[in-house]
């Protein structure tokens, strides 16, 4: 028995298989619960708890997408640079694009690590 199971498949974009690792799946209805039930009532009363849950979700969801499109502009310029893209997993905290293979100009890696936009923090 392991307990690191391979990350499960959500598809492709871009040809590029998206993985999520399981340490993603309670994470995703946590933050779902937790803007729900914590930071909407309290920043934005007087709504539903339907409409809190939804948009607890949709917000879920769009975070989840925003590391997505980050990884995906580290994959697609890797490719432009002549990179190859093994695959994009999801993770807990965030997500990592696998590369086949180094750049071979120091421009190349500059690129390919600037393109992904940085979370403000
Ligand atoms: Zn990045």
């Amino acid at each position: 028995m392991t307990l690191n199971p391979k990350p499960f498949s959500l598809g492709r974009i871009f040809g590029i298989p998206i993985y999520a690792h399981y340490s993603w799946l309670p994470v995703f209805p946590f933050y779902a619960w937790a803007i729900a039930s914590g930071l909407l009532p309290r920043e934005a009363p007087g709504l539903s708890t339907v409409q809190y849950w939804l948009l607890g979700l949709l917000t879920s969801i769009l975070l989840f997408v925003s590391v997505l499109v980050h990884e995906l502009a580290h994959a697609t310029m890797a490719r432009a640079e002549g990179l190859g893209t093994g695959n994009i997993t999801l993770y807990m905290f965030g997500g990592l694009a696998s590369l086949n293979g180094q750049p071979a100009q120091p421009s190349s890696e500059f690129k390919i690590a600037i393109v992904g936009p940085r979370r403000v923090s």
